[in-house]
């Protein structure tokens, strides 16, 4: 009849799953999102809901979400602090905004010339954008006059 079984010490567990509510901001809808949701949507509960629900509007807004935060994270490997090797902070911010041209549609790809030897190609493939960094390799017999 008393309810001494009450949890006092089970706070950590809980904490485990927990769910936050919001609305879908496309269709009004109103979700549940874990904490790994919040995670991938930067803690954003606008993004959050429209990467869970299931109108056709969030569901695209995921696709281009998921494409770009790809994309950024394949351009911070290969040009960012984590290439161990990387470009000046602006120039990392301009590819950043190329990965955001090829997700809305409006180039297919970029190529960023960073030194006379040495390009970025941002393209978009079937799995994704994919970034690649060429060094040229200067040969002899190209300096024939
Ligand atoms: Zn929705």
């Amino acid at each position: 009849m008393s309810d001494s079984t009450k949890n006092k010490g089970a706070e950590t567990m809980e904490q485990d799953n927990n769910l936050t509510q919001c609305v879908c901001e496309f269709c009004g809808q109103v979700l549940e999102v874990d904490e790994k949701v919040m995670a991938d949507a930067n803690q954003d509960i606008k993004i959050a809901a429209s990467l869970i629900c299931d109108c056709d509007e969030a569901k695209r807004f995921k696709r281009q979400y998921m494409l770009s935060k790809k994309g950024i994270d394949m351009v911070d490997n290969v040009c960012g602090r984590r290439s161990g090797r990387p470009l000046e902070a602006d120039l990392v911010r301009l590819l950043h905004n190329g990965v955001s041209l090829i997700v809305r549609n409006q180039a297919v790809g970029i190529t960023l010339n960073v030194s006379p030897k040495e390009k970025v190609e941002l393209k978009l493939g079937n799995k994704g954008i994919k970034c690649s960094r060429t060094v040229k390799e200067t040969r002899v017999d190209e300096f024939r006059t």
